[in-house]
Parts: structure tokens; sequence; C-alpha cells
């Protein structure tokens, strides 16, 4: 059972995701539906939708978003992974560019991250020094849903993880996407490299 808390900010979760992912002429009518849920409706569709884990398929990982993120039953815009987290552009971001590190585990205090997400964050973080240019790269480890996470934030002005955000469109988070996912830093690409093209090739949507 989820709380009335709990069931307010899953739903603006995702109605942020028909936001960024439904066709337009579909995302009112989606909207209203979700709004209109009450509280066992919602959770009834969270878990027909996957949306929910249950108990036995992840280990206190119900009901996070991240952790559907993680399992791909949510889409996310991801611009890089190792083996321990993935990162993925923030959908409602305070800055161009502003990303956020998963790790995979359902981890829930700053200390058990493991040395590969730190890896991660400071790979992202050079990735978007060097194709944004932003002043400086402010890293802020956030707990939603139980589950650790690292804000990558690009600061250009002086934006704080409390400045204004705006939902990016889906337009702008594939061409972020696309340009924060290539392989290999312009600076040390060594010239016989013939295969980059292949990574410029636009995502197919389904
Ligand atoms: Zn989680």
């Amino acid at each position: 059972m989820l709380s009335q808390e709990q069931v307010d900010s899953l739903k603006k979760q995702v109605i942020q995701q028909i936001e960024s992912t439904f066709p337009e002429d579909k995302k009112e009518m989606a909207k209203s539906q979700i709004e209109s849920m009450n509280a066992d409706e919602f959770e009834e569709f969270l878990k027909q939708n996957n949306l929910i884990k249950s108990q036995q398929e992840s280990s206190g990982g119900q009901q996070c978003i991240f952790c559907s993120i993680v399992f791909g039953d949510i889409q996310s815009y991801k611009i890089g992974e190792n083996e321990k987290a993935i990162a993925i552009l923030e959908i409602n971001p305070v800055s161009k560019g502003h990303t956020l590190i998963v790790p995979k585990e359902h981890i829930g205090s700053p200390e058990k991250l493991s040395a590969e997400v730190q890896e991660l964050s400071k790979e992202v973080s050079d990735k978007i020094k060097r194709c944004l240019n932003p002043k400086e790269i402010a890293m802020h480890p956030l707990n939603l849903f139980g589950h650790e996470i690292i804000n990558i934030l690009p600061v250009y002005e002086n934006e704080t993880l409390n400045s204004q955000r705006n939902r990016a469109s889906e337009e702008e988070l594939q061409k972020l996407q696309k340009e924060l996912s290539k392989k290999e830093p312009l600076e040390k690409k060594p010239k016989e490299e013939i295969n980059e093209k292949n990574t410029w090739l636009p995502k197919r949507i389904p």
C-alpha cells in the first residue's frame, strides 16, 4: 500500500514521463487519466505497467523510479554507463547538461557507493565540461525513494539544485544525448579512427 505522499510523488514522476515520451495528441488524455486515479487504482496501474517491482524481484527497490529506469522499464536518456552505474539526462534540468548518476543497485547511503560510481561521475562531468563549457560543475548527492543518486550540475551563472527547473523538450534531450554520448574525447581521438561516424547516427525511436 502506498502512502498518499508516495502516490503524489509517483504521479508527478509518471506525468513527467508522459510529458517527455508521449505523442502530443495523447498527452492530455493520459495525464488526466493518471490524475483522476485514486491511490488504489494508481497502484494497480503501476503494477500492471511494471513500474513497481514485486518484493521477490528486487530487495527494497520496489516503488523506486530509479530502479525502474535501471531496469529499462522507464524510458531515459542515457549518456554513459559502467558496471555499477548509469548516467542519464535530467528531464527537468536546472541547466543544460544536468545529469543524474544512478547506481544500478538500490543503495541508500553514500558511503556504500562503489568507486565505479565515482568514476562514472568524474568521466561524465569531464565530458560535460569539454562539450558544454560551463564555468564549473557541481556534484550534489541526493537520496530519492531511498536510492542514492548524484546530480551533476553544470554551472554557467550561479545555478544551484534549488534554482528553477525547466522541462527539456524531447528534441533537446536527444540532441544533448547524442553530443554527450560520443565515445572519444576530441583532443585524444586518433586520426585513423573511422568508425566514429557510426556513433553519430541518430537513434531510431520506436
Ligand atoms: Zn532504487
